[in-house]
């Protein structure tokens, strides 16, 4: 990633104009397109990684719907995000977890949980949804990272495995897809019998080769230390042993904000709430991304990325009054 600089463990003391919160990708942006306004940037995420969800949860899936890419690997996209952004030289803090938000003067510090203290004029909050910690199989646990999986960050560790993926939403049904080229068989076990993905995906794992089990639920999972079958049953009788090495959960996800729920910004639907220019109910503190809600609000990358150009165009006049609020266009730079 060219232009990406770590301050890991960077001392106490840091002075900029903006603290975005959370490298995900709207933070990226975010970073990006105040360097672009001429402000000076850290950004500070608790993971040790950039990427947000993106690097977490899916970085070999396929998105389709971000502008300008017909089809871009998770991954990739976030590197040429992080490329973006480096062109200013952002300070990334991470696994610096912002613990605390205190006005002070003409701005605002935070506080993170390794120690360091930034001080900035205004703060983006692009928390997305928090910490997330996956919604765990009532069984198996034992089996966790030996054979029981719930992140896939790399694909080919499946390669001609026997696997059986639980879940009934968008993310069982894309790894159950994404899996079938490349494992030896792929059985797709939902406790409903509707699933909760998109119309067109369903259709797509009904015409694959997945084998596709409803409305069962994984009752045993068993195997001499790691997995080697997977008993699911139908209300309670109707019983299938599976043979499988790998059990993909995609139940879903716990979030909790964590400490930005003591920030003192109001909250709706467990979201920040701002106003159309991203402001939140604090002074200097604005949000973007899946963090922030307003009145039509939908969670989509390329929604984030709108959103983060309008909070730091809002920002950089409100840091400058002399500052235009419209930035002109990159294509004139
Ligand atoms: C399986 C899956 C598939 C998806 N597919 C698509 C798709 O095809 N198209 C699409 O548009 N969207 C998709 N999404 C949704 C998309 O990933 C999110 O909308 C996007 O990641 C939101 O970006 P964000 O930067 O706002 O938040 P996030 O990506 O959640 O990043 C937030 C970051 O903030 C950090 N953070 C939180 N609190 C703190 C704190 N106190 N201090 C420091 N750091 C903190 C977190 O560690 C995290 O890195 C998908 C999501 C999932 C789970």
């Amino acid at each position: 990633m060219s232009g990406f600089q770590t301050a890991t463990g960077a001392g106490p003391e840091m002075s900029v104009d903006l603290l975005v919160i959370g490298a995900g990708p709207t933070g990226l942006y975010g970073a990006y397109y105040a360097g672009f306004r001429g402000l000076s940037v850290a950004v500070a995420d608790a993971l040790p990684e950039v990427g947000g969800q993106i690097t977490s949860l899916y970085p070999e899936k396929f998105i389709y719907d971000v502008a300008g890419f017909p089809a871009v690997r998770g991954q990739d996209l976030v590197d040429r995000l992080a490329e973006q952004a480096g062109r200013w030289n952002p300070a990334y803090l991470l696994g610096h977890g912002v613990t605390r938000l205190d006005d002070a003067g003409e701005g605002i510090v935070a506080t993170t949980d390794a120690g360091a203290r930034i001080s900035a004029g205004a703060v983006l909050v692009c928390g997305g949804i928090g910490n997330f910690v996956p919604r765990e199989l009532p069984v198996g646990s034992e089996y966790l990272d030996r054979g029981l999986r719930y992140f896939l960050p790399r694909l080919a560790e499946l390669a001609g495995q026997d696997v059986v993926v639980v879940g009934g939403g968008d993310s069982a049904l894309d790894w159950a897809l994404s899996l079938e080229p490349i494992a030896s068989s792929v059985t797709l076990v939902h406790r409903r019998t509707r699933f909760r993905a998109h119309e067109r995906t369903v259709e797509q794992v009904h015409a694959s080769s997945v084998r596709v089990l409803t409305p069962y639920e994984v009752e045993k999972i068993s195997g001499d230390g790691s997995v080697s079958e997977v008993v699911v049953a139908r209300s309670g009788s109707d019983r299938i042993s599976l043979p499988a090495q790998c059990v993909v959960a995609a139940l879903g996800f716990i979030a909790d904000l964590g400490p930005m729920e003591q920030w003192g910004l109001q909250l709706r639907r467990r979201r920040i709430l701002v106003d159309r220019t991203m402001r939140t109910n604090r002074q200097r503190v604005f949000a973007a991304g899946d963090i922030a809600d307003h009145d039509g609000k939908v969670s989509l990358i390329s929604i984030g990325f709108g959103e983060a150009a309008l909070a730091v165009n809002h920002i950089a006049a409100l840091l400058d009054p002399a500052r235009s609020l419209t930035p002109g266009h990159s294509s004139d730079a």
